[in-house]
């Protein structure tokens, strides 16, 4: 008879928690949560069996206290703890310590995670078992004559990187010899203030390359089998967005190599659970170990999905001491699956996180074919929660999958734009913009990508969208509905006379506008629903859409499309495979007097310089009379670990200073001004 555990406790919040406990539900297994103060209404608590509060909002006093959550284990009987990824995930201490108390911890064992957890140590291991690693030195650097000799010997440009560095922090790439002696000082101190530890060490910095992963599984009997690779290459800051399985880069053969490799690795520190081998693989297909993970990885799901085994499922059953129910050679990827990271962060400041309330929140329900099948939503959050600064800016995960990577991607542009959410920053229209690029459909990825094809911060207004007419088509037909709707109310209210059309027609000729583009329709209803005529084109626009929906979703001339409409004052807001725009729709002669009107100038640069986000003002670069030029650092903001600095967009004079170095500010307060 195979072993089971009874009660998990889920040591971790947000998605993975409620993934986790999903899985929990359907092998009848109880899952316990836990929770900090700040998440008593989350929805990882709402779907758990039992919840317990361990501590306040700081997580190192409730989701990395790790004597609280022993103490929650205690109180409600759990046998085994999930610790979901980040966290506690990787931290052997903890692991120790549920060992001690006779808790199974769903992981693996601490020799492998400390083994693994270590860049130096498991690059190590890597050259002494064969594994390729990227060129560069296994030793932490002492001072600035070993690094220069070390970057001289393998050749600028090198990547200096903190060795218990993790979630892409802690590197630096230099491209010079000059800049070496201030990278490493960067480096060391930010391995020091985020991991307590300033080992640095130096390696090749491999250009254009892919970030390519090994998805693994092991018991405790010795059984490994690898379930293929995930790309991985859509980054910022070092940290991934969007990921793939397959990966459109790879070979059979080199698949075959690589998870021989990473079976290699994970045979030689007894390795059992889940976990994932890094590797970066460069222009000419040479791959190099970068990490492993010890843990289940946050882009899990695209390997579940052409998979189809479910890997929460196998840890847990791994962790009772089960045996694998499968070998390598059962193993069968079939299909695409692609995932997109929704963070409350805004593409439009260079993706800076953001916090605040998430007013209006909906997850899509359905893929481009109308059927539940090919979306997947690992969500965390309800509507009206708040997305908090202690924690990690990831809202939720987008799934899609499809037989091949058209129709993955296909299935993505149509959900992302069925994705509603109001109140906070995201990411859901830079998402959007990604899967429109010819160059990401082409699958030709680097992890450059977005740098090279969107720069350092996203313009909504640059998106190109492939069919502007079709957005026109479908704001005439849902000002159309409008139209009917208040004709009808109108009609109603017309005491003694008969409700009919015929009594006030309804308009139905337009001039909309979108940008400086401007489209002559006309709209009707017709038997199948509403046809729009803009030129030559005729279209028959399907749809069950009614006032109120913030999403568009219906047919044209039988294609599918789903579209974010929202109607305000006169001009509806629209969202669509990532171009986000205003859409003004005039009668024919509103339109032909506007066009006489003269034309406003552009409004002036701005002089007033707000904080982007809500965090700490650690610095103020200059004094009030001070004159400052285009592009030079007026302040600093510290919000989640990281610097922003505000730069002046225009040469001018520093008028006023609003606030003091060391305050707590806001989203949007004034800073300064110039003149
Ligand atoms: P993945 O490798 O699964 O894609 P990420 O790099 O996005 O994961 O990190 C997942 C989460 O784990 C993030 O919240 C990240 O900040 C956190 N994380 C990863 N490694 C570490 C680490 N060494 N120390 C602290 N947090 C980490
Ligand atoms: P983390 O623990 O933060 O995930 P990794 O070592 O996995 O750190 O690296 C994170 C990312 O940094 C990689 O996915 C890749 O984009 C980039 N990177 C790491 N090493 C190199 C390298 N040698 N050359 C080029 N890019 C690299
Ligand atoms: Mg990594």
């Amino acid at each position: 008879m195979s072993n089971k555990l009874k009660t998990i406790l889920i040591a971790n919040r947000g998605e993975i928690a409620c993934r986790i406990i999903r899985t929990a539900r359907v092998m009848g297994i109880k899952s316990i949560a836990v929770y900090s103060e700040a998440d008593v209404n989350a929805l990882h608590v709402d779907m758990a069996s039992d919840a317990v509060e361990i501590g306040s909002a700081v997580p190192t006093e409730s989701y990395l206290n790790i004597e609280a959550i022993i103490e929650a284990v205690h109180s409600t009987g759990a046998d085994a703890v999930h610790p979901g990824y980040g966290f506690l995930s990787e931290n052997t201490t903890f692991v120790e310590r549920l060992e001690e108390e006779n808790i199974t911890f769903i992981g693996p064992g601490p020799e492998a995670i400390s083994k693994m957890g270590d860049k130096i140590e498991s690059r190590k291991l890597a050259n002494s078992l064969g594994v390729p690693t990227v060129p560069g030195n296994s030793k932490p650097i002492q001072n600035l004559t070993m690094a220069n000799s070390i970057a001289t010997e393998i050749g600028y440009p090198v990547m200096l990187k903190a060795s218990a560095g993790g979630g892409g922090k802690g590197i630096r790439i230099v491209f010079e010899k000059s800049d070496l002696k201030e990278a490493l000082e960067v480096c060391s101190s930010e391995a020091k203030a985020n991991f307590g530890d300033d080992r640095i060490f130096l390696e090749k910095y491999i250009s254009n390359p892919r970030h390519i992963e090994i998805q693994i599984l092991a018991d405790k009997f010795g059984n490994v089998v690898h379930l293929g690779e995930r790309e991985c290459s859509i980054q910022r800051r070092h940290q991934k967005v969007m990921e793939e399985a397959p990966s459109p880069f790879l070979t059979d053969q080199m698949r075959e190599e690589m998870g021989k490799n990473a079976i290699k690795l994970a045979k030689s520190v007894n390795y059992y659970s889940a976990g994932t081998v890094e590797f970066i693989v460069d222009e000419e297909r040479n791959f190099f170990f970068l990490e492993m993970n010890t843990r289940l990885q946050v882009e899990h799901p695209v390997t579940e999905l052409v998979t189809g085994v479910d890997l929460v499922e196998q840890m847990i059953k791994i962790a009772a001491g089960n045996k694998l129910e499968f070998d390598q050679k059962k193993v069968k990827m079939s299909g695409w699956a692609l995932e997109s990271r929704v963070y409350a962060e805004n593409p439009e400041t260079g993706f800076l996180p953001s916090v605040g309330r998430l007013i209006r929140y909906r997850e899509p329900t359905t893929s481009a074919f109308g059927t539940k099948k090919n979306v997947r939503v690992d969500g965390g959050v309800n509507e009206g929660d708040e997305i908090n600064r202690h924690y990690d800016p990831m809202i939720a995960k987008l799934i899609t999958n499809g037989k091949n990577r058209d129709e993955a991607i296909k299935h993505m542009r149509w959900a992302i734009d069925e994705y509603y959410v109001r109140g906070i920053a995201n990411n859901l229209g830079f998402l959007a913009a990604v899967m429109a690029n010819p160059r990401f459909q082409a699958g030709e990825l680097s992890t450059n990508f977005i740098d090279e094809e969107f720069g350092a911060k996203f313009i909504p207004e640059k998106t190109k969208h492939e069919d502007i007419e079709l957005i026109a088509i479908i704001v005439g037909a849902v000002n159309f509905m409008l139209a009917e709707k208040r004709t009808h109310v109108n009609a109603s209210k017309i005491d003694g006379q008969i409700c009919s059309r015929d009594v006030m027609p309804i308009k139905n000729e337009w001039v909309i506008e979108i940008g400086v583009r401007k489209f002559s329709i006309e709209a009707r209803r017709s038997e199948k629903g509403i046809d729009v005529i803009v030129g030559k084109r005729k279209c028959c626009v399907e749809t069950d859409w009614r006032p109120s929906y913030p999403i568009f979703a219906g047919r044209v001339n039988n294609n599918p499309i789903s579209m974010q409409v929202e109607y305000n004052n006169g001009v509806y807001k629209i969202q669509h495979f990532g171009l986000v725009a205003e859409v003004k729709v005039m009668s024919p002669l509103a339109a032909e007097m506007l066009s006489r009107l003269p034309k406003k100038s552009v409004s002036e640069q701005t002089n007033k310089f707000f904080s982007p986000m809500p965090g700490l003002l650690l610095s103020i670069d200059v004094e009030e009379g001070q004159h400052v030029t285009q592009g030079e650092t007026l302040a600093t903001v510290e919000a989640m670990k990281m610097e922003n600095k505000i730069v002046s967009e225009k040469n001018g004079v520093v008028s006023k200073i609003y606030l003091e170095i060391g305050e707590s500010i806001e989203a949007g307060q004034l800073i300064l001004e110039l003149k």
